[in-house]
């Protein structure tokens, strides 16, 4: 099951409802202090909370609602279609260059899974019929080269690198043009990543945006750093400007918090997940489907 603790909690505050045959207000508001109360211990922006509960409760305390035959029903139904429209109501695509390459930009911060994360969307583009190129833009953490190029190899995607001595802008560049001359039609470009957001690693990356001018520059976060992984993605998005989130390590015991937090705080939709440490352990997110695993 995901998010575990919060889908048992919210399952068991609605399915009081459920069993009712009619409804009262204090009932829906008794559910939905317990749905509240189940969202913050999930580790979900207080605010967040506080907003989906309001329209949740504009919604579901009224006639139409009460006075339906299944009323229990209809509350789940709105929980579930506000639930959907946090995560962003509909499937966000990757945005394709109708010219080639496209140009995928990866950032975050370390042990994130930005690399492991590069190889499995190469992966996803190659069963899609693309043909990606790698590019090995973090020079700074030993052994990030060498990580992508077996990663690569694993693949049987081919890793452009120039070693850790020329400046990733540089890297990028000489990248997408060995794309061009070998016809790779998406590049995926790996950046470097601090353990925490500094000034030096914001500047890298908006020199590479500059000169590179990426499709896609997508963020890859950590779900179980909660309410972190939140605050990464609005700093992100406030200097970079970027278009999407990859959320990673859903498989772990994360309380969720990240997943429902994320794009109603940063303004920007999750385009996949991270759902184990096999390369082949990424799927688009769909907000739909996750809120009925989360409903059940
Ligand atoms: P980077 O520093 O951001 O490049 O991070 P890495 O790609 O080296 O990943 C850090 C660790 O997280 C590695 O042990 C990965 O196997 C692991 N990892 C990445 N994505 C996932 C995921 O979706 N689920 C799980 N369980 N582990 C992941």
């Amino acid at each position: 099951m995901v998010f575990e603790g919060l889908a048992e909690k919210l399952q068991g505050a609605l399915q009081k409802l459920k069993s009712k045959g009619k409804l009262t207000d204090k009932d829906v508001k008794d559910a939905m202090r317990e749905v509240k109360l189940a969202l913050l211990e999930a580790d979900v922006n207080f605010k967040v909370v506080k907003d989906f509960i309001d329209k949740v409760k504009d919604r579901a305390v009224g006639h139409e609602v009460m006075e339906s035959l299944t009323p229990g029903q209809q509350v789940i139904k709105i929980v579930h279609e506000e639930l959907t429209a946090l995560m962003g109501t509909t499937q966000s695509k990757l945005n394709f260059s109708p010219k080639a390459p496209t140009v995928i930009m990866l950032v975050g911060l370390q042990g994130a899974g930005k690399t492991t994360t590069g190889g499995k969307l190469g992966g996803y583009l190659k069963k899609m019929g693309k043909r990606p190129l790698l590019i090995a833009g973090d020079i700074y953490r030993p052994a990030a080269i060498k990580q992508l190029q077996v990663v690569g190899a694993q693949l049987d995607i081919p890793v452009f690198s120039m070693g850790d001595k020329v400046s990733p802008v540089h890297i990028a560049k000489a990248g997408i043009e060995h794309a061009n001359k070998h016809g790779n039609d998406v590049v995926i470009i790996d950046t470097a990543g601090r353990l925490h957001i500094d000034e030096n690693l914001m500047e890298e990356l908006e020199n590479i945006k500059k000169e590179v001018v990426p499709h896609e520059i997508l963020l890859v976060v950590d779900a179980m750093t909660g309410q972190d992984a939140v605050n990464v993605a609005e700093t992100f998005n406030h200097r970079l400007g970027i278009d999407g989130v990859i959320l990673t390590k859903l498989d772990g015991d994360t309380r969720g918090g990240a997943a429902l937090s994320v794009r109603a705080v940063a303004q920007k939709p999750i385009k996949f997940v991270g759902m184990g440490e096999k390369l082949s352990e990424l799927e688009p997110f769909y907000p739909d489907r996750m809120a009925s695993r989360i409903l059940g």
